[in-house]
């Protein structure tokens, strides 16, 4: 049997890979991870790239062209996201415009704030996500950021943290209690606030690389008009479920994509470490291509269930399981390095520190958008019917 695709997905893809031949930037052309560095700006080449997908219709193919895309179907955004993962290639460098606020104010704004959708999807306005507080990351709604009516406005007082962007951001979608006598989750709403309010303080965090990515965000008496309320006020926890619906089937290809794409990286160090004919290498390698394998095969299955319009539970473990695997796989890479594992200095180690930087990054994967222990939870509760602990 000879599996293939339709003439219609052939030519999707034709005219894709002919865009990414000619507009894929230098700068991560050949699966060069962007790691960032210590500047907090947007590099420039980044965002005219997510321009140019969203003018081309590449930017969230499923949506229309006034949205970045061109209608696609499942089975292409498949396509799309498969071509782009194996080329190493990512969409925006903040992804929270895109993914999450664009999606979210389709579905929740009102009219007014439907229009700011487009800009955010390009990467026109670059937006924050404040969400976690210092008590509030796992446990979303225990937020205690504060917003209380006066007149036309809110007046918001409270912390964020871990907020990607915020040092560069001109807006947030900000999270905040609007209802203090009702369960935790159902006093939430969510308010546009602009970055440059007065009272709104942004400390920026580094990453364990050095990188400045995200911030504290300090709220004190932020005066935020009642129109900046997105949906219903405290619908706020709805809102939590807005992203990119139309891709959620295939969102897990990026994550498999990187983990095979990684592994075939660790295999040109074992040979270049002369540890190729190493029997505990070689028994390890097998068993890591063995998961990536099999995590795709268990993607596609999720797969099929959602292009037919079901739920995918398998799509519940992809988060979980491909983010300990790439931290398995650089950790790998680490050790095939012997005690040059711990050294930073770029002229000493494998590719300028690659493996070093990269494992320092997976950590964060484990906990970003829900820590593997919550996923844990998730699994065991709502794919497996496991009473909750
Ligand atoms: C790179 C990165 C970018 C981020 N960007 C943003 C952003 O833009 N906006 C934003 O709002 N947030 C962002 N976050 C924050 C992220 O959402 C939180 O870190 C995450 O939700 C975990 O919350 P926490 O850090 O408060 O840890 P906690 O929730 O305090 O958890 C601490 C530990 O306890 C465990 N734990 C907690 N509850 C349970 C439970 N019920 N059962 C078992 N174990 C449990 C956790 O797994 C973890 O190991 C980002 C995080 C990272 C790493």
């Amino acid at each position: 049997m000879k599996l293939t695709w339709g003439a219609e997905e052939e030519a999707f893809r034709a005219e894709l890979l002919a865009f990414l031949d000619a507009e894929v930037p230098e700068e991560i052309k050949g699966g060069r991870d962007w790691i960032g560095d210590e500047s907090p700006e947007i590099p420039k080449w980044a965002s005219e790239f997510q321009a140019k997908l969203f003018d081309h219709g590449w930017m969230v193919p499923s949506y229309p062209p006034e949205l970045g895309g061109r209608n696609a179907t499942p089975l292409q955004t498949l396509i799309f996201l498969e071509e782009l993962a194996s080329r190493g290639v990512s969409r925006s460098v903040h992804f929270g415009g895109y993914a999450i606020v664009g999606p979210s104010l389709l579905e929740f704004g009102n009219e007014q704030q439907k229009g700011m959708a487009p800009s955010a999807i390009r990467g026109d306005t670059v937006w924050c996500v404040g969400m976690s507080e210092p008590d509030a990351g796992s446990d979303l709604a225990s937020l205690q950021t504060r917003a209380v009516p006066d007149g036309d406005s809110f007046i918001v007082t409270g912390q964020k943290v871990w907020t990607s962007y915020a040092m560069v951001a001109e807006k947030c979608f900000c999270y905040v209690r609007t209802d203090t006598s009702v369960a935790k989750h159902k006093g939430i709403s969510v308010l546009i606030i602009d970055m440059d309010s007065p009272g709104l303080e942004v400390r920026p965090l580094r990453h364990l690389t050095g990188a400045i990515e995200f911030a504290e965000v300090f709220l004190n008496e932020v005066v935020v008009p009642k129109e900046n309320l997105v949906g219903e006020l405290n619908s706020g926890w709805r809102i939590t479920m807005g992203s990119l619906a139309h891709e959620r089937g295939a969102l897990w290809v990026e994550s498999v994509s990187s983990a095979q794409r990684a592994l075939e990286g660790l295999v040109e160090i074992a040979r270049r470490q002369g540890l190729e004919q190493d029997g505990v290498v070689r028994r390890k390698l097998a068993e890591l291509y063995e998961e990536v394998h099999s995590l795709r095969a268990l993607g596609y299955k999720g797969f099929a269930s959602f292009a037919q319009g079901s739920s995918a539970p398998e799509h519940s473990f992809m988060k979980l399981a491909t983010s300990e695997l790439r931290q398995r796989i650089y950790g790998f890479g680490m050790e095939l390095q012997g005690p040059y594992a711990a050294v930073v200095d770029p002229e000493f180690v494998e590719e300028g520190g690659r493996w070093q930087q990269s494992w320092q990054i997976s950590l964060a994967g484990t906990i970003g958008g829900g820590t593997s222990e919550i996923q844990r939870n998730v699994v065991a509760t709502r794919v497996l019917g496991l009473p909750r602990g």
